[in-house]
Parts: structure tokens; C-alpha cells; sequence
């Protein structure tokens, strides 16, 4: 490094605005310097002190192929020195972008036609709702315009990506234009159920809660159903049994969209290539990000349904060309890069080391979480984990948010040289390790997790 440490911290807290960060407390110094990373390896990240840290959210839940891929590196340089730049409009590509684009329709589960680029997941999730807008008015239905998401789910922080999401301190004090997006309860049977409903008994009663939504608001004006196969954000849970089934059937009947956010979910997570495959989704739409390229630069896609494109498409001498695009859309060394990112996932079978590896990590995370006093939950999905802490397991009582004891024991595993994520949403310790993790590095991270809820206890 070319600056010293203080140098560095003094310069950034003059002048960076940070994400999800107490403003004051960072400005003041109450929360201490900012951590100065330099380096990572595998699962592993260093920070500027030369301390060594298991990344177990693989940044946030990015960094699937895990860290200093060298072949990944030389295909961002390669094409840095070959082409660095050049836009996507009016027909123009690059190799990196057509061979990306034509793997991509293949892989993702469905009828997918066509790719649109984006940068992040929440300028995809954008995309996606111009493209129901577009659609319906494209077929003549101009009213189907409400787009329904869940409580609990996170779509992005963007003016309608952070509309979608359902969690109301993303919204407070920013004035979202809320109006067309409207929230259905989260399918978490835990903290949703009624005494004694079975999973698929409450499964159902969410199904009957969406399409009563959709009949209160009218079927007419109602555009589309944005989920993630599996709620990330809001809680790292998976779905009950028979709940994709039960809500795709409420949406065909009403003549609505599915749009499967894959932000996290796509390209192994879960133990499949994608969610929707493990859970039978059959999206028009598909929202992917941070595995496409395993955060090694930006790219997103919202993946386009024959359905949805063939309307487009027939529409264009009507109406003319497709107005919309970034100028980043389709930048060819995000192409190149997801090119190279996608040959490590599928030569390497990480969606399978998601299943096997993760099965043990599940296994190992309800061995020494589940019998805790304090914790009322343990659950998750291939390499994806939650432990959700209570005051009163009989009870199912939360402890009182002042506690602050998921973020406690979160900084109490960081001391112990372990990320684990305190979720923004309740006291969960959430786990998403890359998908390299081994079965000896899974061991790791659930002791130095578990010795970390100890000490708060
Ligand atoms: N969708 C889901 C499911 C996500 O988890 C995220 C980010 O965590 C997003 C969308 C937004 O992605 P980004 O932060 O790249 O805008």
C-alpha cells in the first residue's frame, strides 16, 4: 500500500458515504476505523492489520468461485487489452457477450428467449418491472400494472427495486413511490404458522392470501409476482413444502407474471444451478447478479421468458425499437469475466459441492445450534444457513431489538476471526459461504460460530 493505515481511514471517513452504516457513530469514531481490506484467497479475506478472515457470507453472498481466481483475473485483463469498451445498442456485441448470452438461455431453467445487462440486481429488478409494464401494454392489458412482492423479500435498494423489497426500514424516510407495489405475507412457517398447520396447510393459506390480494386490487391491475426462491435478506429461509406450487397456481389463474429474483439463488446456491429448478418455479422472468460473475466486476441480467419477448417482438413494427438500455449494458469485460466465472462453476461442479458440502453444513448447523436455549430456529438450504435467536423458545418470543444480540454475536465471531452476517431483520446469524468451502472449513465456521453465541449467552 502506498498510503498508511491512518491515512487511509482518515481519508475515508472524510469522504466516503458508506452503505448501511450509523452515519454519526462512523463519523465520530464511536464505531472505530473502518476496516481496510487487502486481500483475499479462497474463503478467506485480509485486512490491512495482516489479520486473516473466514469470509462465511462470501462478501454478500457474491463470491461464489471464492477469492483470487487467477483465470478470472486474466480474462477481465485480457479483454481490458483487447476491448475494453463498447456499447450493446442498435446491434452491436462482442464475442464474450453473444457466447455469455447464449449460455445463459440455455442454462436457465424455463423457455428463456433474450438477456438484458445491468450492473447490480437492483437496476435488473428495475428492468424487469419496465418489462411487465411493457408487456401488458404491448397485449393491450394497460391496467395490469401492480406488481405484488412478499414481506420479508429483498429486491434492491433502487427507486422500485427498494419499492419491492419488503422490509419498511429499507423504505422509511426515502419516500418510495409505493403506490403499485403492494406486499403479501412471507413464506416463513416458523414465525407465520397458526398453532398445529402443517407446512403445506399454511403454504396454502399464503396462496389464498395472494389471490385474495389479487382479487381485492382487481386481476386487471395486477402485473406481476416478484420472489426469490428463497428469501435471502429477509432471513435466509427456505420455502414450506408445496409453496411455489401453490402460489404459480394462483398466478397463471390471474394471468400474472413470475419474475424469480436469482440474485442470490442463481448459479449454485442452493445445491441446483438455479432456485427455480429445486423448487419447480416456471418464471417468465429471471433476475440474476452477484454469482453471474462472482462480484469480480458488476454485471446483472434480467433474463427475458419466450412469452413476454415474443409480444415485444411483435410489437416492434407498431411501435419501433425497444427504448432502453445503460450504457454499461452488456460490457464486454463483464462478459468476459462472467464467461470465465461460469467455466469454474460448471467445471468444478460447485452447484453439486453446494448439495453435498452443504448438506454436511446443515447437518453440523443444527448440531451445534439447535439445542441452544436461545435459539429458536436453525435452517437454510445447500450452502445458505440461518440461526434465528429468541428469548423464549416455548414461547417463541424475540428478544427486544435495544438487545442487539444477533449483531453481538456477530462482532463476538468477527473477533474470533469469522463473518458471519448479522440479518437486518430480527437477531439471525446468516452463513453463505463461497461455494468452494470444504468440509474442514465448514467445520471452522460452525465452531468459531457456535463458541461465539457461547459467549453471549
Ligand atoms: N435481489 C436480491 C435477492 C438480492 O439479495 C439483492 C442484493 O442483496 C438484490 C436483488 C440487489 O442487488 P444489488 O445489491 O446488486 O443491487
Amino acid at each position: 500500500m502506498s498510503l498508511d493505515i491512518r491515512d487511509i481511514a482518515d481519508m475515508d471517513r472524510r469522504s466516503v458515504l458508506h452503505p448501511f452504516t450509523q452515519l454519526k457513530d462512523f463519523a465520530t469514531g464511536k464505531t472505530g476505523d473502518p476496516t481496510i481490506v487487502t486481500g483475499g484467497k479462497g474463503i478467506r479475506i485480509q485486512d490491512a492489520k495482516g489479520n486473516q478472515l473466514i469470509d462465511a457470507f462470501a462478501g454478500l453472498y457474491c463470491v461464489n468461485i471464492g477469492y483470487g481466481r487467477d483465470e478470472v483475473a486474466e480474462a477481465i485483463s485480457r479483454q481490458a487489452y483487447q476491448l475494453a469498451y463498447y456499447h450493446s445498442y442498435a446491434a452491436h456485441t462482442t464475442e464474450e457477450l453473444a457466447r455469455l448470452s447464449d449460455r445463459l438461455v440455455r442454462m436457465a431453467p424455463g423457455k428463456m428467449s433474450k438477456v438484458f445487462y445491468g450492473m447490480s440486481g437492483s437496476d435488473a429488478n428495475e428492468t424487469q418491472a419496465k418489462l411487465v409494464w411493457y408487456y401488458n401494454n404491448l397485449r393491450g392489458k394497460p391496467g395490469k400494472k401492480k406488481i405484488i412482492s412478499r414481506e420479508r423479500g429483498y429486491h434492491g435498494c433502487s427507486v422500485m427495486s427498494g419499492s419491492m423489497t419488503g422490509m419498511s426500514f429499507y423504505h422509511d424516510h426515502m419516500d418510495l413511490p409505493m403506490g403499485l407495489i403492494k406486499h403479501t405475507g412471507a413464506p416463513h412457517h416458523y414465525w407465520g404458522a397458526e398453532p398445529g398447520e402443517t407446512e403445506l396447510q399454511f403454504s396454502a393459506r399464503r396462496a389464498q392470501e395472494l389471490e385474495d390480494l389479487i382479487l381485492r386490487e382487481g386481476p386487471d391491475t395486477v402485473g406481476a409476482f416478484i420472489g426469490e426462491p428463497v428469501l435471502g435478506t429477509g432471513g435466509i429461509t427456505p420455502p414450506p413444502e408445496g409453496y411455489w406450487a401453490a402460489i404459480q397456481a394462483v398466478l397463471r389463474k390471474h394471468d400474472v407474471l413470475l419474475i424469480a429474483d436469482e440474485v442470490v439463488t442463481g448459479f449454485g446456491r442452493t445445491g441446483a444451478m438455479f432456485g427455480s429448478i429445486q423448487y419447480g418455479m416456471e418464471p417468465d422472468l429471471i433476475t440474476v447478479a452477484k454469482g453471474l460473475t462472482s462480484a469480480y466486476v458488476p454485471l446483472s441480467a434480467a433474463i427475458v421468458g419466450e412469452k413476454v419477448y415474443q409480444v415485444m417482438e411483435e410489437a416492434a413494427d407498431r411501435i419501433g425499437s425497444f427504448s432502453h438500455g445503460y450504457t454499461y449494458s452488456g460490457h464486454p469485460i463483464g462478459a468476459a469475466c462472467a464467461n470465465a466465472v461460469l467455466d469454474i462453476v460448471e467445471r468444478e461442479d460447485l452447484p453439486g459441492n453446494a448439495r453435498i458440502t452443504g448438506e454436511y453444513f446443515q447437518a453440523e448447523l443444527r448440531k451445534a445450534f439447535a439445542q441452544m436455549p436461545i435459539v429458536g430456529e436453525v435452517r437454510g438450504v445447500g450452502l445458505m444457513g440461518a440461526v434465528e435467536f429468541v428469548a423464549d423458545r416455548e414461547k417463541k418470543t424475540r428478544f427486544d431489538a435495544g438487545l442487539k444480540v444477533g449483531a453481538r454475536i456477530s462482532a463476538a465471531a468477527r473477533a474470533r476471526g469469522l463473518i458471519a452476517r448479522a440479518m437486518p431483520h430480527g437477531d439471525i446469524l446468516g452463513f453463505a459461504p463461497p461455494l468452494v468451502v470444504t468440509r474442514e472449513e465448514v467445520d471452522q465456521i460452525v465452531g468459531l460460530a457456535a463458541e461465539a453465541a457461547r459467549e453471549v449467552m
